[in-house]
């Protein structure tokens, strides 16, 4: 590829960046190695702060999943991102890396990680990018406002006052998610003073507070593998929208749902003192958090997913007959995690004292009952601060998937989590942020005169 630099002329021909995070960092250094004059307005005194936490400090880089798999994982809206993936998707970003001295593996799930487990190597890749290619990173620099005429963007404006002229912007501001590591809200303020849509934020793979406390906090700690969590609407009438039947039917466990399906997953949750939480209550409390605008959601916890009703019948007379004489306490002790197994007899309704052999047809239909449909009410998901994804953001429609510029206002390129954009973990986010924050720095550059051939 030829680079022609054509901005010498004017001195104001420059890219600037908003937000030092994965897409900022990208977008920048992508710019500047195209051959513009790039400045990386970032609000912390340090760039990179959200990547440094991410997978638990290790760093879920992206997902060997194939491309179309890989889309999916961000719901209808995943198709925007086919523009962006076909320039620059996971073999680009890992050779990327790799030139940055950045190996990796492979683990469960597709994931992949730095070789060296650490986030931080990943963020001084980034940095080493820009620095190569002359990018002049501005710290502790909260941009305030984006400035534009009637040709376009002309710059931004810091909150200290100062005016920064530009070409072209790249809003890479991230979400609202984490606070404090920077990403507070400010991408989707900014866009929408310009005449963008911010369609509504939600928290996106968060935990979720439950209504009856009492028993989150008896059962805090423990933790569920090979469950199933189904999250349903309470009320017909509150059907959501969004409503996914995920993965439904493919494992055994509901013969019958109590009412309309939010959302349905196999796999391993965890009490907390609040709630419930866990890689299966994390990838469904978007659908949750929607939903619960429409009404009340309820959650069961089918403990006995394998069997059947009539399995798990079988099962316990089977038991009851080798020990009669077991209590339901001991009887529960076979089933559940001992942590559970005090409140479950209670939540049961049988006697504690009653031994197997003096079980009534009603008692043991109550525990199959309970065993596989363990029912709480959601009250709220916890907020978007405390997710590790916003959900929601700047509508896809007002953007070119193949360039990230705005339809609205030439010179503006949008990318990374500003967009309404998220998907299930897995790396699937830093991807999409990599790849947007590519694609936006190579289109930001051609606006701003630089010639590619
Ligand atoms: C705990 C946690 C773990 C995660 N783990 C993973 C993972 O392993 N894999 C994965 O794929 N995804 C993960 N994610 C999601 C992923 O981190 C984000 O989707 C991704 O970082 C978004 O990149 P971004 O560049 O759009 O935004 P960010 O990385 O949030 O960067 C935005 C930057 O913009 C700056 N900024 C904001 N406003 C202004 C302003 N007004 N002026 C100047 N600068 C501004 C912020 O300070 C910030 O540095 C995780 C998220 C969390 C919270």
């Amino acid at each position: 590829m030829k680079i022609k630099d054509d901005s010498s002329q004017l001195n104001t021909q420059r890219v600037i960046v908003i937000g030092g995070g994965a897409a900022g960092l990208l977008a920048a250094g992508r710019a500047a190695e195209l051959g513009a004059s790039v400045t990386l307005l970032e609000r912390m005194d340090e760039p990179g702060n959200k990547l440094l936490i991410t997978g638990k400090s290790r760093c879920n880089l992206t997902n060997i999943a194939p491309l179309k798999e890989f889309l999916t994982a961000f719901g209808p809206n995943g198709k925007f991102l086919y523009g962006a993936f076909s320039r620059f998707f996971r073999d680009e970003l890992l050779g990327f890396f790799l030139r940055y001295g950045i190996e990796t593996k492979n683990e469960r799930g597709g994931r992949v990680f730095p070789a060296s487990d650490n986030a931080a190597d990943v963020v001084a890749a980034l940095m080493s990018y820009i620095k190569d290619h002359g990018v002049d990173l501005r710290l502790s620099s909260r941009v305030a406002g984006i400035e534009r005429d009637d040709r376009g963007v002309t710059g931004v404006i810091l909150d200290s006052g100062e005016f920064i002229p530009g070409t072209a912007v790249i809003l890479a501001a991230g979400g609202s998610s984490y606070p404090a590591t920077g990403s507070a809200g400010d991408g989707f303020r900014l866009a929408e003073k310009l005449g963008h849509k911010v369609n509504t934020l939600y928290p996106a793979l968060v935990p979720l507070v439950i209504k009856e406390i009492s028993y989150a906090i008896a059962f805090q700690g423990v933790s569920l593998k090979n469950v199933r969590l189904t999250a349903y609407a309470v009320n017909k009438a509150s059907i959501p929208e969004m409503t996914i039947e995920h993965d439904y039917g493919r494992g055994t466990g509901w013969e019958k749902p109590p009412a309309p399906i939010i959302e349905s997953r196999f796999g391993e949750m965890l009490f907390t003192h609040f709630g419930i939480g866990g890689p299966i209550t994390l990838l469904m409390s978007q659908a949750v958090a929607r939903a619960l605008d429409a009404g009340p959601v309820s959650v069961s916890i089918n403990l006995k997913p394998a069997l059947t009703n009539k399995e798990l019948d079988a099962r316990l007379l089977r038991e009851f007959a080798v020990s009669p004489k077991r209590q339901l306490p001991a009887i529960l002790r076979e089933l559940l995690p001992e942590k559970m197994v005090d409140l479950m007899a209670g939540i049961s309704g049988i006697p504690m004292g009653r031994t197997a052999s003096n079980f009534t047809t009603e008692d043991r239909h109550r525990l199959v009952k309970l065993l596989k449909g363990l029912t709480f009410d959601v009250k709220t998901p916890l907020p978007i601060g405390a997710a590790m994804v916003t959900a929601g953001g700047i509508d896809l429609k007002e953007i070119d998937p193949r360039t990230m510029a705005s339809k609205l206002v030439p010179g503006l390129y949008l990318a990374g989590e500003v967009l309404d954009l998220d998907a299930d973990t897995g790396g699937y986010n830093l991807q999409a942020a990599f790849s947007t924050g590519w694609v936006a720095g190579e289109a930001a550059a051609k606006f701003a005169g630089i010639i590619i051939e």
